[in-house]
């Protein structure tokens, strides 16, 4: 469904649509991002592998599932930007000013927002692990993290 032109909450050119009654799959919240930015307009657009030291925070009963991850020099984080809204399928992002599909675009405004980013492992203290140049909130979910494979795309064909 079109909002109408007169909703001040998306820019002239962008279309929501009326989100499903029910959602499909539940996730674990594993942990808490933390990072210096108490404000979306504070966060990077994306995150930069010399950016400032940020830290994750693993609850329990996920530790566990931390042995090993020091030997990985990055890795991957999966969060959920749970400040975003989700209806939005037409974006005009502020920066370039052209209309785009969701999908089309890195924004944080998505079906199921879930942000990704690949950071550099500075160090492991028990449940925390010290990252650098998340471009996440202060307080941001975490929902997965996973040793570095590639950093832009799958691995080439015949390795596992
Ligand atoms: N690196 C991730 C990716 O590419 O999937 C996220 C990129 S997204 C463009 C990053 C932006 O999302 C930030 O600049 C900020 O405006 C916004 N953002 C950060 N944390 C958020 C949160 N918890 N909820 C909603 N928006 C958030």
């Amino acid at each position: 469904m079109n909002r109408p032109e007169t909703d001040p909450t998306i820019r002239d050119g962008e279309r929501a649509v009326a989100l499903p009654a029910a959602t499909d799959a539940g996730v674990y919240f594993i942990g808490r991002i933390h990072t210096p930015y108490t404000d979306r307009s504070e966060c990077p657009r994306q995150g930069r592998a010399d950016g400032p030291e940020c830290e994750i925070e693993v609850f329990e009963p996920w530790a566990a599932a931390l042995e090993g991850i020091e030997n990985a020099p990055r890795i991957e984080v999966l969060y959920w930007l749970h400040e975003a809204r989700r209806d939005l399928v037409a974006q005009v992002p502020r920066h370039h000013g052209e209309r785009r599909g969701t999908f089309a675009l890195r924004s944080p405004v998505r079906p199921n927002p879930i942000g990704t980013l690949v950071v550099p492992l500075v160090a492991v203290r028990g449940n925390r692990l010290i990252v650098r140049g998340l471009d996440c909130l202060d307080g941001t979910p975490l929902i997965d993290i996973k040793p570095e494979r590639c950093a832009f795309g799958p691995a080439p064909a015949n390795q596992p």
